[in-house]
């Protein structure tokens, strides 16, 4: 392992790998990058449901995902590889008036923005998502830019690029602590050896707190379970079928294989690293889905996981310079859309490292947001 680095990336799920990717293109110098485990994205990425939406109620949240989306649809041309952005559409339904004033709210921010969202009528819905009970629907939103990609292709897609262009990729190399001289970063100690460095990059999700307790800083993430189910083959299922979000219940759905993928965010939960499977929270996500599309109650359960979502008090990454010390930058906390914005975080952070103005403007990201109290909730979250 080499001893200094230009930056050192702590933590190589999809977002670590992302920015590793837009560094190097940018010709940053020697970048390396750690992570604890074995294997690449085995956290949180390995957990993701490969939902990408641009459909949010700030304003920042949908130019990262605009973002995201034009360069996920060029993901080959820019690394090489080969990783499918399916364009199904993202459907939300609303049953509920105040839910309805909200997203129509968010709609014309999201039309202002440029986004081709649209509002269906309960049979247009019907249309579009076959066998969802439409009775009590009063009206949805669909952006049919938006959809589904499986995050360990895009992580595979930058992590093969990344090394291509030189960075250097360490496993099992669990960082333990971050020295500092005179307010700023100046080693990275991990199990296999120590790295000087002048920049470290805090990729390390639902873990960034512990990594900022290294070095005083208070880092606003919190680590909360989130549970996934998947069906058996059904065969009444039209190819087509979008992501679907029922919002009153907060199930949200999509094809998965010859089945369904069904999730839910049971935000009664207190922060753990707990990642077991509890059958009470499967039987709610059931109970929610059967509600919605009663066909299910045939089906079969494929598999099941539990995973974390790296969640900050207002649902919006923080990305930024950290501002107890100096050399340490933060692309964290995406709060269960980190892969989805994976490609813009990546994408504006190298710009900011390279002296250059963000596409997006990522000002209301800033870590020390909280502490000023500067902050605007992301409302619409799953
Ligand atoms: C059930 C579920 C469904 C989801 N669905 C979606 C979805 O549909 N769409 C979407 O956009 N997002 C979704 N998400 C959220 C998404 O998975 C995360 O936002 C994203 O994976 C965050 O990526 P990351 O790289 O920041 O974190 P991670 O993938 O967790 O990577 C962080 C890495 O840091 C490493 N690390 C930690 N500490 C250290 C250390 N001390 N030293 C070295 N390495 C370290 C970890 O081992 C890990 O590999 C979902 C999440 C869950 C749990």
């Amino acid at each position: 392992m080499r001893t200094t680095a230009d930056a050192v990336i702590i933590g190589g799920g999809i977002i670590g790998v992302a920015v590793a990717f837009y560094l190097a293109r940018e010709k940053y110098g020697q970048v390396v990058l750690v992570e604890k485990e074995p294997f690449m994205g085995s956290c949180s990425t390995a957990k993701a449901a490969g939902g990408i939406r641009a459909q949010f109620d700030t304003r920042v949240n949908i130019e990262m995902s605009m973002l995201s989306e034009s360069l996920f649809t060029r993901f080959k041309e820019d690394t090489g590889s080969e990783a499918l952005f399916n364009q199904v559409g993202y459907m939300f339904l609303l049953s509920d008036d105040n839910d309805i004033k909200t997203f129509k709210k968010s709609y014309e921010l999201q039309k202002s923005l440029g986004l081709a969202v649209e509002l269906l009528k309960p049979e247009d819905i019907h249309k579009c998502a076959r066998d969802v009970r439409t009775d009590d629907l009063k009206l949805a939103t669909f952006c049919h830019e938006d959809g589904l990609g499986d995050p360990h292709e895009f992580l595979s897609g930058y992590e093969h690029a990344a090394r291509n262009l030189g960075v250097d990729i360490e496993l099992k190399a669990e960082v333990t602590d971050i020295e500092t001289t005179k307010g700023k970063v100046g080693k990275v100690k991990t199990i296999r050896g120590n790295i000087s460095t002048p920049l470290v990059i805090n990729c390390t999700g639902a873990y960034s707190r512990l990594i900022g307790d290294m070095v005083g800083a208070d880092i606003q993430v919190q680590p909360y379970r989130r549970q996934i189910v998947t069906t058996g083959e059904l065969d009444f299922l039209q190819p087509d079928f979008p992501m679907v979000v029922d919002v009153k219940s907060g199930l949200y759905t999509h094809k998965e294989s010859k089945g369904l993928l069904l999730g839910w965010a049971d935000k009664s939960i207190e922060p753990s690293f707990d990642i077991s499977i509890d059958p009470d929270y499967t039987d709610k996500i059931l109970e929610k889905a059967l509600d919605r599309i009663p066909r299910l109650e045939t089906a079969e359960i494929a598999n099941q996981w539990a995973g974390l979502y790296e969640t900050t008090p207002d649902h919006r990454a923080i990305i930024g310079w950290e501002p107890v010390i100096s050399g340490m930058f933060h692309v964290t906390g995406f709060s269960g859309h980190g892969f989805m914005h994976a490609p813009a975080a990546g994408m504006v952070t190298a710009e900011v490292l390279t002296g250059k103005e963000p596409t997006v403007d990522i000002e209301s990201l800033a870590p020390g947001r909280f502490a000023t109290g500067a902050v605007i909730e992301e409302g619409n979250v799953i």
